[in-house]
């Protein structure tokens, strides 16, 4: 088994292929990069739709939908939980699009692993290594978010209870950590992208999302991570932001979230790579 802590001398990065059938599968960490976007939370089948819809027409290569939220208040919603299930696989076939989306829980895996192509493990629990080591025998990619409070190399180490287990298709995301400062959500650290990428051969994307808090901040902060050199992106996009459930006030709508890969692109392409267009995803 590949060591994903090896950097090799050739190609630094290894990439990992996602998307089962009928899903058109995207490599994340090659030559392409990846902009997975998508609700926070999915609400219903058909404003999952739209976003889906929306942002494959913008570039997007993959979805991103919530159907477990870990919310710090219990009041707040948290995911449709079982019932989200139907409108998840529903959209995902439909989209042939790979769909992202966070377990918290290892009993989730066996009913979601038809259609969730990745399994996101959040920043709450990027340290519950018995999550982490199941995930490591569940046969299907991980997306493992930082913890807000964690060292890269904590998270890297993290990596390890996956990898161990025989798991290596692991994508990092950097999402943001607890700083001092007040003005955002959290402070995203684009350190972390080129430090991580000297240690591993994972690929390592960037959440601007959760780090802006507020949807002003997640353009600027996109491009800074393409222009540092990470692998893709996790963009939260609703349709109408100000009525979401969860993470509104972050959520770009369809137009902002255009804009976004139109900036993104030249930096993207300044830097020796190309963004994943519509084009590589097949129409149904
Ligand atoms: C999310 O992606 O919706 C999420 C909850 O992210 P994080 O775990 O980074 O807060
Ligand atoms: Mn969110």
């Amino acid at each position: 088994m590949p060591n994903p802590r090896e950097v090799p001398d050739g190609p630094r990065t290894r990439p990992v292929t996602v998307g089962l059938a009928p899903v058109a599968p995207v490599t994340i960490g090659g030559d392409a990069f990846a902009i997975i976007a998508g609700p926070c939370a999915i609400e219903s089948a058909d404003g999952f739709r739209t976003v889906a819809e929306g942002v494959r027409a913008a570039g997007a290569v993959a979805l991103r939908g919530g159907i477990f939220k870990l919310r710090t208040d219990r009041l707040s919603f948290q995911g449709l939980r079982e019932a989200g299930y139907e409108a998840a696989r529903a959209v995902r076939d439909a989209m042939r699009m790979p769909l992202v989306s966070e377990l918290t829980d290892p009993r989730q895996i066996e009913p979601m692993r038809d259609f969730v192509d990745v399994f996101q493990v959040g920043t709450r629990n990027m340290f519950n290594y018995d999550l982490l080591a199941e995930l490591g025998r569940a046969d299907r990619p991980v997306l493992l978010k930082r913890g807000f409070g964690a060292t890269v190399d904590e998270w890297l180490k993290a990596a390890d209870y996956v990898t161990a287990e025989g798991n290596c298709d692991v994508v990092l995301c950097e999402r943001g950590i607890r700083t001092f400062e007040p003005g955002t959500r959290a402070t995203l650290d684009l350190t972390a992208v080129p430090i991580a990428k000297r240690s591993t051969a994972l690929p390592v994307i960037v959440d601007p999302s959760h780090a802006a808090g507020h949807r002003t901040l997640v353009t600027p902060l996109a491009l800074a991570a393409a222009a540092v050199g990470a692998d893709g992106l996790l963009v939260e996009v609703h349709e109408r932001p100000d009525e979401a459930q969860s993470d509104g006030a972050q959520s770009l709508d369809l137009a902002a979230f255009r804009d976004l890969v139109e900036q993104v692109t030249p930096i993207v392409e300044a830097t020796g790579r190309t963004v994943g267009t519509p084009s590589s995803v097949p129409s149904r």
